[in-house]
């Protein structure tokens, strides 16, 4: 047998080791050191506590050691899964550029002087109700950054239109930031719930009369938080990643319920609940997709498909969606990625254009009369996501495409565009 102190010590190799091992991939561009440097920062400082507070006491004290080795535990599971989220696992250019536009938001106060950005991992897991988000107390020893880790299913890596739910999940990040949560909580979420059906005890009783339904006192408690908390996350993925987050949602959502046989959890809101609001909040955001045929169609037909829901499933007031908007749009604009480029809109014809030529939409190549290359403006990924939804659903004249074409196309000019983008950052 190995006493719990000897096998703490085996235990803080056996990480060690595998923290080593996370080396042999990598994650995109630079990240691969900054993980490893995080997780090395907060096994030295378990391996400093171990010499000098464990080992060194003539009798150390049991609480110590267990303490110890449930942090370690703890790491372990982080490194296991950074090692599963490798290359290949999903696409490095859509990781980084989500990142690009998360840190800001997610960045949590620090003693270090200059607050450093959290970090982003995407791993995968089976089935299509993986999606989640692992957030990250401060509960380590030491520990400099953040390190959130995203969870998606598998079978949709290649599918990037899929990927704007994401999005939803940067939300839950940005709530679980001790820095931003009141703020949020005040001047968001309690204000989108305010007069809904999920305002307080009253008006959450009352809708499970109508429903139908019972709940447990446990249950009523878990509606109010976590339903009002995934709404606010739908409300932050709408405004963080842009109207594509608008076909995603409602496909996945309505994928997987069915409106008129709901069966009540108390984790989620209900499906239709949530693409209504996400709706509305979209024709409450000043976008202006009447500005070319194609834009009003997409959401001409995304409006119909929400109108034939039950009425009941309108759970807030349109003054209250809209305060809420305006408070998230203050918060959001102070980080200069963050906020969805509404002008950006203007440039989904173009890509859309370029993807009926089979080409991946990253805006037009152009020459000057001397046959020098014009440069562009960077494109945004988050249009290439939300043309690539507009071509879905109404934009193709180009009939021969699956939707998994579509998918490769913006797949190769997200990575296109984030290659450049990163060239430019070092050159
Ligand atoms: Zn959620």
């Amino acid at each position: 047998m190995l006493e719990p102190i000897e096998f703490l010590e085996e235990e803080l190799r056996n990480v060690e080791q595998s923290l080593k091992e996370t080396l042999r991939y990598e994650y995109g561009h630079s990240i691969s050191a900054q993980f490893y440097e995080e997780c090395d920062l907060r096994l030295t400082a378990l391996r400093d506590q171990f010499n000098q507070t464990i080992r060194a006491s003539a009798s150390p004290n049991r609480k110590y050691i267990l303490g110890a080795l449930t942090e370690l535990h703890r790491l372990s599971i982080l490194i296991t899964r950074i090692e599963r989220s490798h290359l290949g696992e999903f696409s490095w250019a859509f990781a980084s550029a989500l990142q690009n536009i998360s840190a800001g938001p997610c960045t949590e106060q620090s003693r270090h002087s200059d607050n450093p950005e959290p970090l982003f991992f995407i791993s995968a897991e089976g089935g299509i109700s993986s999606y989640g988000l692992h957030p990250e107390q401060r509960l380590y020893t030491a520990q400099k950054r953040q390190i959130f880790n995203i969870v998606f299913p598998r079978t949709l890596r290649n599918h990037v239109l899929f990927h704007p739910i994401l999005a939803h999940e940067i939300g839950h990040a940005a709530m679980s930031v001790s820095r931003n949560a009141k703020e949020l909580e005040v001047n968001v979420l309690n204000v989108l719930i305010e007069n809904s059906v999920i305002a307080d005890d009253d008006a959450i009783e009352n809708w499970l009369d109508r429903e139908n339904q019972s709940a447990s006192e446990r249950d009523r408690q878990t509606i109010r938080r976590g339903w009002a908390e995934e709404f606010f996350c739908d409300l932050f993925g709408l405004m963080l990643i842009g109207p594509s987050f608008i076909s995603a949602h409602l496909t996945l959502l309505d994928a997987i319920d069915d409106p008129d046989e709901q069966d009540f959890v108390s984790t989620h809101p209900p499906s239709a609940a949530r693409y209504l609001l996400v709706a509305e909040a979209a024709s409450n955001l000043g976008w202006s997709f009447d500005s070319s045929p194609c834009l009003s169609a997409w959401f001409k037909q995304h409006n119909e498909k929400c109108a034939s829901v039950a009425a009941k499933f309108k759970f807030f007031d349109t003054e209250k969606i809209r305060e809420a908007i305006s408070n998230l749009r203050d918060f959001l604009s102070r980080y200069p990625n963050s906020l969805f480029p509404e002008k950006e809109l203007e440039r989904v014809g173009t890509l859309i254009q370029q993807l009926n030529f089979g080409a991946p939409p990253n805006d037009e190549i152009r020459f000057n009369n001397e046959g020098k290359l014009v440069p562009s403006e960077d494109v945004d990924f988050r249009t290439i996501l939300f043309a690539g939804w507009v071509a879905w659903n109404v934009g193709l004249t180009y009939q021969d495409y699956e939707f998994s074409d579509l998918n490769r196309l913006c797949s190769l000019a997200i990575i296109q565009n984030t290659a450049l983008r990163e060239w430019k950052s070092h050159t």
